[in-house]
């Protein structure tokens, strides 16, 4: 099924070297397209390189939104790494500045697409900034798929392609929606797909609703259940709460959001199969794929992948920001898509599971925006933010807000009764994470609501300068 864009609003056109400023001057990091390190060289194909330089040369040529970058290109002669590295981003910005037919060959319209049914057009959901109107193929989407499952050995051995699949995420993002009325079994079945939840707002789940999920994934038997992770966690408490047992399908495929370790452990303590997390969006299709070992492996024939790396003086310099340029889709054949996360490279690129080809992660950090600061301005991504927290007993979820340097409000989704010293926990982990002394005002809540783009999310970042928004154009 369509997965959502994981990720929030583009930036504006960024070029060659990206300066990533923070509200304090002294305090600059740049990001840089990643330059070859000892170890850090992944495995790639001859024809992983011939079809990177052909879609290039492709777009270069062909396509009205990418002739002008040709100026920033070194030209043929020169290695299909550098050529990439030197070209702009490109941002939902600029997709939607070229909506309908900027970023498709000349001649082949959004409109001749949908006339002959080759594509729809859907919209991803957020804010303003975030939203983007796109070409859906759906034949691209299932062969992206298909390529991606075979990157875990759960997945590649299953008889996929016709199986029936149950989906537990957000109307917004994927499904039938209906906040008014509960719809029946069958209004919320299409083809072999069974959407478990239409309202928009899971705070709004009552107990009904719950054993609904629990008879119908007893009556439809998936073979799959794709699942948002703070959903499914929500749903994993719900039958731990009861001690109620449920059909638990071959696989779990966990998307749409960055699963943070406490979804993950009631998940896993509720379902007993293989759960699986696969990274992509709507626009990248299936990008990185968690392979039985727990490192993501780059869908490499659908998919080609450009990084850039923070500074060495803020931290792991193995973090950085994923650009993708997706294989194969006509209909959208974009270049240096900022998917706008980060992920950390594995070093050496290597994994136990054997899988050698393409870049492998050892995490997804979370987005560049949802970055909070330490209080002497080194960032803290979602997933250390995240490995801190998930060790705070009793707790189910968080969101954590940076006001100011040193002030945090932190909404903590937590059961009753209420653990002992919970407050005081949560500050001293803070503090651990950000320095002390740190303001924090807490919060207690059942659930963490989603947000506008119908995600959960852990960080927010309101101090006077957003670094997404900080991202300055210049050419090296
Ligand atoms: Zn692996």
């Amino acid at each position: 099924m369509p997965i959502d864009s994981t990720t929030q609003a583009g930036t504006k056109i960024s070029t060659v070297r990206l300066i990533f400023e923070f509200p304090y001057p002294s305090q600059t990091a740049i990001l840089s397209d990643m330059q070859p390190l000892p170890g850090l060289r992944p495995s790639f194909t001859p024809d992983y390189q011939h079809r990177s330089q052909e879609v290039l040369d492709f777009a270069l040529e062909w396509i009205p939104g990418y002739r002008d970058w040709k100026r920033f290109d070194p030209g043929s002669h020169h290695p299909v790494d550098e050529r990439y590295a030197a070209l702009p981003v490109t941002s939902k910005a600029h997709i939607r500045s070229h909506f309908p037919d900027g970023l498709r060959p000349l001649g082949r319209t959004l409109q001749a697409g949908l006339d002959s049914q080759e594509i729809e057009l859907v919209h991803t959901s957020g804010t303003t900034e975030e939203r983007v109107s796109l070409p859906w193929n759906q034949t691209w989407w299932n062969d992206s798929e298909t390529a991606a499952w075979a990157l875990h050995s759960d997945t590649a051995r299953l008889p996929l392609g016709r199986h029936p699949e149950a989906i537990l995420a957000n109307p917004i993002s994927v499904g039938i929606r209906n906040d008014d009325r509960s719809l029946s079994f069958a209004d919320r079945s299409a083809d072999r797909f069974l959407f478990l939840n239409e309202k928009s707002n899971p705070l709004a789940w009552d107990a009904a609703h719950y054993e609904r999920m629990i008879r119908e994934l007893q009556t439809f038997q998936p073979v799959v259940l794709e699942a948002n992770p703070s959903l499914l966690a929500d749903f994993a408490h719900y039958l731990l709460d009861q001690k109620r047992s449920c059909y638990c399908p071959p696989v779990i495929i966990l998307t749409y959001e960055y699963p943070s370790r406490l979804f993950l452990r009631a998940i896993r303590k509720a379902f007993a199969c293989p759960i699986i997390n696969s990274y992509g969006s709507t626009e990248a299709g299936y990008v990185f794929m968690e392979c039985e070992a727990g490192r993501y492996h780059q869908n490499t024939a659908f998919c080609r992948i450009d990084f850039q790396t923070w500074s060495p003086t803020l931290g792991n310099p193995r973090i950085g920001r994923i650009l993708v340029t997706p294989f194969k889709n006509p209909w959208l054949p974009l270049i240096r898509f900022d998917i706008s996360d980060l992920a950390r490279i594995a070093a050496p690129q290597t994994c136990p599971c054997g899988r050698t080809d393409g870049w492998i992660l050892e995490a997804l950090e979370g987005r560049v925006r949802d970055v909070t600061l330490t209080l002497d301005n080194r960032p803290v991504t979602v997933n250390r933010l995240d490995e801190v927290l998930s060790q705070v007993p009793g707790l189910r979820g968080y969101q954590v807000e940076q006001l100011t340097l040193n002030s945090f409000r932190v909404h903590a989704a937590v059961a009753p009764p209420t653990p002992a010293g919970l407050d005081s926990v949560i500050r001293q982990c803070l503090e651990s994470l950000y320095g002390a002394p740190l303001h924090v005002e807490i919060h207690l809540v059942p659930r963490v609501p989603p947000e506008i783009s119908a995600k959960n999310r852990l960080a927010k970042n309101h101090l006077p300068l957003d670094p997404e928004t900080l991202l300055e154009t210049s050419h090296a």
